[in-house]
């Protein structure tokens, strides 16, 4: 009988650059037809507590923390999400992931105050999802009415000086530069003039890939997002935010216990290894 014992390749954690903060697994105000997360019919109140994150962030090395991530789901929906911001200032810049529908004219003048109060040097940077400069295409996918949400408050973002980030899916699998040109005209039709890195564009991840992977990848020179972040949730911390859902994700109960080492065992990770591509930084 052959007892090999045959595991999964593994990433190891070199350093904690970036926190991502799950601010809620389920709760959302579109159901956008590409979106990784499996939503549950009925409303959910997974909202992360305040205190779990000031656990975590007394339990981390700041030393090296580049950006903490808000991310959700929607994470602008939590009811304490300017309290969170806030605190998550106070150690290092903000990624919020959103797909700005609450934003508005009001609320960017007010998250620029917010900016304003922190003398150290950390800033809020905007990750908008948007996925077509076609608003008919956007939005069916995205529902109905979100492209011209997003583009509001983009206007009312870059009025008041914040330079926001556009994350794409590449849902078609067109040429990038294609997809970075036609977003790049639209910006400029409403004034927002843009450089490539105002644009990130992701692949299309599939939950139901069955593609395996490749032998010749030399794991630990890989630039994905396990490499060099973890992510807390109301269930504790986990490789990625892909793999929040995913028991073969978890990490670890908290920041005190919790493993260096990720098995790339999901379709996900599959996908991942094939891009060697971090899903949700930004490279400035
Ligand atoms: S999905 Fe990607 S980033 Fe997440 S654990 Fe797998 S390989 Fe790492």
């Amino acid at each position: 009988m052959n007892k090999t014992i045959i595991k999964a390749p593994c990433v190891n954690l070199e350093k904690l650059e970036e926190l991502f903060i799950e601010m809620t697994a389920q709760n959302c105000n579109l159901r956008c037809k590409h979106c990784y997360i499996d939503f549950k019919d009925k409303k959910i109140k997974d909202f992360i507590s305040i205190d779990v994150i000031k656990q975590a962030l007394s339990s981390i090395h700041k030393q090296g923390l580049k950006y903490i991530h808000l991310t959700g789901a929607e994470p602008m929906l939590h009811p304490d999400f300017n309290q969170i911001l806030r605190l998550c200032l106070k150690f290092s810049s903000v990624v919020i992931h959103t797909n700005a529908l609450n934003i508005n004219d009001k609320k960017a003048r007010f998250l620029k105050k917010v900016q304003e109060e922190y003398e150290n040097g950390n800033e809020i940077v905007f990750m908008i999802s948007i996925d077509n400069h076609i608003e008919k295409e956007n939005d069916e996918l995205r529902g109905r009415g979100s492209y011209r949400k997003s583009i509001h408050a983009i206007q009312s973002l870059i009025k008041y000086d914040f330079n926001p980030i556009l994350s794409i899916v590449n849902y078609k699998g067109l040429p990038v530069k294609d997809i970075k040109d036609n977003f790049k005209l639209m910006c400029s039709s409403f004034g927002f003039e843009t450089s490539d890195l105002n644009f990130k564009i992701i692949p299309l991840m599939d939950k139901n890939h069955n593609g395996e992977l490749s032998c010749d990848v030399d794991f630990q020179t890989l630039n994905i997002q396990c490499s060099k972040s973890r992510t807390l949730t109301i269930n504790g911390v986990f490789n990625c935010p892909l793999l929040a859902a995913d028991n073969r994700g978890k990490s670890g109960s908290d920041f005190n216990d919790f493993s260096v080492k990720s098995y790339l065992e999901t379709p996900f990770c599959t996908q991942c290894v094939k891009h060697n591509i971090k899903l949700f930084s930004f490279d400035l």
